[in-house]
């Protein structure tokens, strides 16, 4: 199976703090192959990188949640910055209401060193459309609650056959001395006289799932594309029900609802408000909820 790691690069909501960048998630998926793509592109992600060891030159693709200005104001920046450093790669960049960026990124006198594909993703409907597909994986996207167009991500890892060495010896094969790539490739293979599947002597590897809520409160689409993920990067803007204001975000309440009512592995709390200024503080509040964990700048995430 591959490695999946996370950076999040950005963990505020609206406005940054000192502590904290507008929203922006790096994430690299090493398995036959490697891909790095960019979760929202908020104002400073291209500094926020040069702050790690990530390369950026090496995002293939960019998947915006929706196009609120915390979400996208980097977008021109990093790109410019690409095109200083010569890149010749295409950029694919998915997003509700594509049109809405295509003029800013060709404002001012922008070089043409390489191209720009804008992809729509669906924002009416229950559906999870897969954006991506690849041997390992794939990225799927699903509209959720804000008060703008917005949607969810999924990175969903594709489960795997692994030979299971119990399995084996149940059927009377020996460990070695069978031909398991003629199995794996053929699918089956003849072996005294009995014929053995390759699922027959394996078992499922179930593939890992990492969810990005984007802005949204907790709604049926999200629960249906982070149900039983590994991980959930989850807006909750609002810890206090005082601070409570309906602009289409998630409070601590909304999420520890959700965590009781999915089997969700883990949940890292994100698009934090500027009145919260103690992580301290904010980590008491999730002391009793052993699946949370608050979000923070350059925190490292592997799963
Ligand atoms: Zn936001």
């Amino acid at each position: 199976m591959g490695k999946i790691e996370l950076t999040l690069l950005g963990t505020s909501a609206g406005v940054p703090t000192q502590k904290r960048s507008h929203p922006c998630i790096y994430l690299s998926y090493t398995g036959e192959k490697k891909f790095c793509f960019l979760f929202d592109c908020g104002e400073g992600t291209q500094r926020q990188i040069f702050f790690t060891h990530l390369n950026f030159m090496k995002i293939s693709e960019i998947f915006i949640t929706h196009w609120h200005g915390d979400h996208y104001l980097g977008l021109p920046g990093l790109i410019e910055t690409m095109r200083f450093e010569n890149r010749t790669k295409p950029l694919t960049i998915y997003s509700p209401e594509p049109a809405r960026v295509k003029k800013l990124l060709s404002s001012g006198y922008p070089s043409h060193s390489f191209k720009i594909i804008h992809k729509f993703v669906p924002v009416s409907g229950q559906k999870i459309t897969a954006l991506l597909e690849t041997d390992d994986f794939r990225i799927a996207s699903i509209p959720v609650k804000h008060t703008v167009p917005c949607v969810a991500y999924a990175l969903i890892e594709k489960d795997r056959l692994r030979i299971d060495k119990k399995k084996l010896k149940d059927a009377g094969l020996p460990i070695q001395g069978i031909m398991y790539g003629e199995l794996k490739r053929k699918g089956k293979v003849f072996f005294k006289g009995k014929e053995i599947t390759y699922k027959d002597i394996c078992s499922v590897h179930k593939g890992k799932k990492v969810v990005y809520s984007g802005d949204t409160k907790i709604c049926d689409n999200l629960i249906k594309i982070a149900d039983k993920a590994d991980l959930l990067i989850q807006d909750c803007t609002y810890f206090d029900e005082d601070d409570f204001e309906d602009y289409g975000h998630a409070s601590f309440s909304d999420v520890l609802a959700l965590s009781k009512s999915t089997r969700i592995k883990r949940i890292i709390l994100t698009h934090i408000s500027r009145r919260y200024k103690s992580a301290e503080e904010l980590q008491e509040k999730i002391k009793n909820n052993p699946c949370m964990e608050i979000a923070k700048d350059f925190m490292k995430v592997t799963v």
